[in-house]
């Protein structure tokens, strides 16, 4: 018991390890796409129509019964409970497509195509968000690591991490969980 205990401890930090390592390759950091028109913010699991990209957003809040009604067990574990799928395995991490990253815990746009990069972290990677009144960042200091974690604005869900080592024009890496986001793909 005390050594499953401790492979899920070291494959934690494995995973942790992964998402904070400097990636040269950032440097090189290839925008995937070039100019993605704005859509239109519709999709929300409210079933509340967004118009796009509000200033003022409504924040969304929800009992825990209520949450796990509307989550999968994968989307609970990592937007309500901060946790972190295994490189390379979630969402969107080789994504190219152009389009529109929505949280899939209150419908809200959070990342455009165009601003995402090739990290090599096994995670889908932004150097920004598509507003920065759309997310809020905290210090994470577990294991001991001094990171800041990032979250939605609208249901406080739990999104990555980012880091100071992403590419021009903000210098900032996004680590964010792909299965928490929502892709719509630009017609
Ligand atoms: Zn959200």
């Amino acid at each position: 018991m005390k050594k499953i205990t401790f492979l899920i401890f070291a494959s934690t930090l494995m995973v942790i390890h992964a998402c904070s390592q400097n990636t040269k390759v950032a440097e090189k950091a290839i925008q995937e796409t070039e100019i993605a028109s704005a859509p239109v913010a519709t999709k929300t699991t409210d079933n509340q129509p967004l118009e796009a990209y509000p200033k003022q957003i409504e924040k969304v809040e929800k009992t825990v019964d209520e949450w796990r009604e509307i989550l999968t067990a994968e989307e609970y574990r990592i937007l309500r409970e901060e946790g972190t799928e295994r490189a390379f395995t979630g969402k969107y991490w080789d994504n190219k497509k152009k389009g529109t990253y929505y949280c899939s815990g209150c419908g809200l746009a959070l990342f455009e195509s165009n601003t995402k990069f090739k990290s090599g972290t096994g995670w889908p990677s932004f150097y920004q968000p598509i507003k920065e009144e759309y997310v809020t960042s905290k210090t994470d200091n577990k294991f001991g690591w001094n990171r800041t974690e990032v979250l939605c604005a609208r249901c406080d869900g739990h999104l990555g991490h980012v880091f100071d080592d992403g590419p021009a024009p903000t210098g900032l890496r996004y680590c964010i969980n792909g299965n928490i986001l929502t892709f719509e793909e630009n017609e």
